[in-house]
């Protein structure tokens, strides 16, 4: 993989794509399925992975590739994949080292759909979840792992509750039971937070939000660190350190190195699930990704302006944003992402679940829609919409409570999101 020794701001504006003479300035789009070849031999060698090259755009394409190149350079990992969606990434995440009779630990605060892939859909697939609370002491976190536990798993701020990881804790334990730490950092971006640093061994980016950061495409992106020792644990990966019969015989570990685990997800996985993502899709994500620099510090700035604002109000009964004086995860925050988290809070109203409903019928500014982390302001009730799959149990131990509003703060003007907030809260009788 092309690595650049560059900072940040630079690998978003110029990393993935290096032109050479006469070729376009801005990335292209690869819009092919396949890729010619002039001969047979030169084909086959491409099958059983003896040469690197394209040849159908499920498995790999040049512009997807770019991209993926682009976020693990962000993230400082060695290798990297595109997917059709966050949700397919850490399906593939997981599936790529777990199968039926294994078992992974899962911080229970998590996005809802991902509870559902866990507690619902994996266990269909024979793979077991144990949640726990993420601000437990290591002790107790340590209890629920057993014999065939294979991955541990966190975002590092949770959606919707957003309670920021203590990412060496997770990752100590991780290590001390011999598994890797797979943490989504959808919500922070490798701007304000790289996982690696801490100590984490793969990174999951649902691409639809802040990378995007204009809602024109779902996408996930899995970015490997090449840290995790897996032929360590032979008999805990065998699916990376054993030969593959579907490729003759070949072993991942020893044919790709640290390009292993991206290698056989892409090879194996893509090849045989397929949601890969489309090159039209990856080419409006890196639009996304040359602006992320800019963008992420004015999502936190606005976001802190409009936090505060919610908290001078007599209507609003509580205020959840972690770089909140006060706030739960401050103190982690200011540790693992001193420069901001993101632009998404919480808040709730006095009166619950109805006044909520209201208040968002109100606003004509801030959008209600099914999203978070992109330019424009936007609101949800999760209890109502993207959680109304959980029951009240579920719900809390998410980090969900009924009142729970969730707000996405984009990058307009902040007093014009302010106002908009203001005049909805004025037409509540509730004070
Ligand atoms: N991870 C997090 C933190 C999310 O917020 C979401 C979606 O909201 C996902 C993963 C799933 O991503 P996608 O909607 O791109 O499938």
């Amino acid at each position: 993989m092309e690595k650049e020794k560059r900072n940040l701001e630079t690998i978003c504006v110029q990393a993935g794509w290096t032109p050479k003479k006469g070729e376009p300035r801005v990335l292209p789009i690869y819009q092919s399925t396949t890729f010619k070849y002039e001969t047979s031999d030169q084909m086959a060698k491409l099958f059983d992975l003896e040469e690197s090259g394209y040849f159908y755009t499920r498995l790999q394409n040049p512009t997807n590739d770019a991209v993926a190149n682009k976020i693990a350079q962000l993230e400082g990992g060695v290798a990297a994949m595109l997917t059709a969606s966050g949700q397919a990434a850490i399906f593939y995440a997981i599936f790529n080292i777990c199968s039926a009779g294994d078992h992974l630990v899962s911080a229970s605060a998590i996005y809802g759909g991902t509870f559902n892939l866990f507690g619902v859909t994996l266990k269909k697939l024979g793979i077991d979840v144990t949640f726990v609370d993420q601000d437990a002491p290591a002790e107790e976190i340590i209890k629920a792992f057993r014999p065939n536990t294979k991955v541990l798993f966190a975002e590092t701020i949770s959606n919707p509750a957003m309670n920021v990881l203590d990412i060496e804790k997770f990752a100590k334990i991780a290590h001390s039971q011999g598994v890797p730490l797979i943490l989504d950092n959808t919500f922070p971006t490798p701007i304000n937070c790289r996982p690696f640093e801490w100590g984490a061994d793969i990174v999951v980016h649902s691409t639809t939000k802040y990378m995007d950061g204009h809602a024109t495409s779902v996408g996930g992106a899995i970015v490997d660190s090449g840290n995790f020792d897996w032929d360590a644990y032979p008999d805990k990966f065998p699916g990376l350190t054993q030969p593959d019969e579907s490729y003759h015989g070949l072993t991942y570990t020893k044919s790709f190195g640290k390009g292993a685990y991206i290698t056989k997800a892409t090879v194996q996985l893509m090849r045989d699930l397929g949601s890969a993502q489309s090159p039209q899709n990856a080419f409006l994500i890196n639009i996304g990704l040359e602006t992320l620099h800019l963008r992420m510090p004015r999502h936190c700035e606005n976001a802190v302006k409009v936090a505060e604002f919610l908290q001078s109000r007599p209507e609003v009964a509580w205020v959840n944003h972690p770089q909140l004086k006060g706030n739960k995860s401050y103190e982690l925050a200011k540790k693992y992402m001193p420069d901001g988290t993101c632009g998404v809070m919480t808040f709730g109203l006095k009166g619950g679940r109805e006044v909520s409903v209201n208040f968002m019928d109100n606003l004509k500014l801030v959008a209600i829609v099914t999203h978070v982390a992109d330019a424009r302001t936007c609101v949800l009730h999760p209890a109502s919409h993207t959680h109304r799959q959980l029951s009240d149990e579920q719900l809390i131990a998410a980090g969900v409570a009924p009142d729970l509003i969730r707000l996405s703060i984009g990058i307009e003007n902040a007093d014009d999101i302010i106002k908009d907030i203001e005049q909805a809260l004025d037409q509540l009788s509730v004070k």
